[in-house]
Order: C-alpha cells, then structure tokens, then sequence
C-alpha cells in the first residue's frame, strides 16, 4: 500500500506501522531525530533504520522489491505459507513485509479467536525460533530469528487480550482509536470518575474492593460481548466506541489488581 509520505508519518505516530510492517513506504524515517522516534513508534527495533543490522535492512529491501520471496541463503523460491519461518533447506526466514499479526500467528482476521490455540502455537513457535538455539549458527541467521521471534512476541501478546485485539483490529480498518477521536459520553466519564473515587475510598477493605472489582470485571465482560457483537456485524464506529469504554474498565482493572497488590497481600 503506497501512501503519500505525509500520510504514512502520520500512521506512525498510531504505530500503524510497525504493527503491519508497512514503514518500507517511509524512506525518510531516517531523518526524524532519533529523539522523537519514541514518541512515534513503540518499536525502535523495526521502524528506527539505523539501529537495524545491515542485514535486515538489505532484506527487507530485497522482499520489498520482489513479491516473489526467495531464501536469503540458497536462492530458492519460498512459500510464504509453508516455509514462513523457515525454507526447505531449514534456514531461517525474514518476516515478510506484509504480515499481519493475525496470519503470524494462523488466525482469521477477526476479534473472536480460540485463544487456547494462540497460545499453544506461540508456545511451540517460541520454542522454534528461541534465538538461542541460533547462537552458534551465522550472526545474520541469528538476526533473523530474533526478528522473527519478536514480530510472534508482539503478535501473540497483542491478540492475546481482547482490548489489544480489538484495537488492532481498528488499525487494520484504518480507524485507530487516537487522542482526537477517542471522546466519550460526558456521563460515561462521570461514572468512570465516581468508580475511581470509591476505589479510593476501599483502599484497606478486601471486602469493598473485591464488589467493586466484580462490578467492573462483568462491566469488562458485557463489554468485549459487544465489541464481538460489533465486529461480528461489521459495525467499526460501534466495536471502536466500545473498545474505548473497554479501555477505561481496563485501566480501573489495572487499579484494582494493584491495590490488591499493594495493600491486600495475605
Ligand atoms: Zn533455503
């Protein structure tokens, strides 16, 4: 997908693309000062250039220029299906440019996914790809499975929660939920706002806190339903509205388990 270059900057800064891998648009991205690059993009690694081996930029070159993708060590064609990781001859692959975190990791592009699959196939892939199973093999095959087992790290940990799911979800359909676009009902903050408060008031009562996480993880729970329901039906500007609220139930569960942390350890 080519972009105009003053689009595809502006998709960085909601880490458009790293996640579907399309910074190869970006020819410039050497010239943002290496300062502001983290606040652009979570992923130094994939979208800073000069802090990637040479290696990899040259393969990523390669596969960008070429759809046909061949392996970077005997020269034959490879099947980006079958031999995504690895080529016949078991030398192990670049992520190809286009992949998304869905077909990483065999999923169908969509918000209800069999999570006990995801993780049995992160499990065995990690297994695979472990980087130190490579240290005594070439230090560009070693590079590769790194980069490899990153892109399924961030694959695995992204699909994995329904929230992080949902909004990568959005960002594949263009719609990512950003500071401009993520206002929500006066009421609804209100509400969010009056939960906080009796957070703080449970502080030191297990009893108190633990209604109140009840509260909130079946609020959390008729949530994800419908942004499923949302998704399911095709309704983006729903399942996005949704997985907005979901984020402050989100951020309230973050609290709660905190606090139970903190002060409530038996
Ligand atoms: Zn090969």
């Amino acid at each position: 997908m080519a972009a105009p270059l003053g689009s595809a900057l502006t998709k960085i800064g909601t880490r458009f693309c790293c996640r579907l891998r399309r910074f190869k648009t970006l020819s410039s991205i050497q010239c943002i000062p290496s300062s502001s690059i983290s606040h652009l993009c979570i992923d130094r690694h994939y979208c800073l250039q000069h802090s990637t081996p040479d290696f990899i930029k040259n393969q990523r070159n390669f596969s960008s220029l070429h759809k046909d993708r061949k392996c970077w060590k005997c020269g034959s064609p490879t099947d980006e299906e079958k031999e995504l990781f690895f080529c016949n001859c078991g030398v192990v692959q670049s992520v190809p440019e286009d992949l998304t975190y869905f077909k990483v990791m065999n999923c169908e592009e969509k918000f209800d996914i069999d999570t006990n699959s995801l993780s049995r196939l992160y499990k065995d892939l990690q297994r695979k790809l472990h980087p130190d199973k490579y240290s005594q093999r070439s230090k560009e095959e070693l590079a590769l499975a790194e980069q490899q087992s990153a892109f399924v790290n961030r694959a695995y940990n992204t699909l994995l929660k329904p929230l992080t799911r949902g909004q990568y979800l959005l960002e594949i359909h263009g719609d990512p939920i950003d500071e401009s676009t993520s206002a929500v009902n006066p009421n609804f903050l209100m509400e969010i706002m009056e939960f906080n408060e009796d957070i703080a008031e449970a502080v030191g009562n297990k009893d108190a806190v633990g209604q109140l996480d009840n509260i909130n993880s079946s609020r959390m729970e008729k949530c994800v339903e419908e942004v499923s329901k949302a998704f399911a039906a095709d309704d983006v500007p729903k399942a996005k509205e949704c997985l907005i609220k979901l984020k402050y139930f989100t951020n309230i569960d973050d609290k709660i388990k905190d606090i139970f942390r903190k002060h409530m350890d038996q």
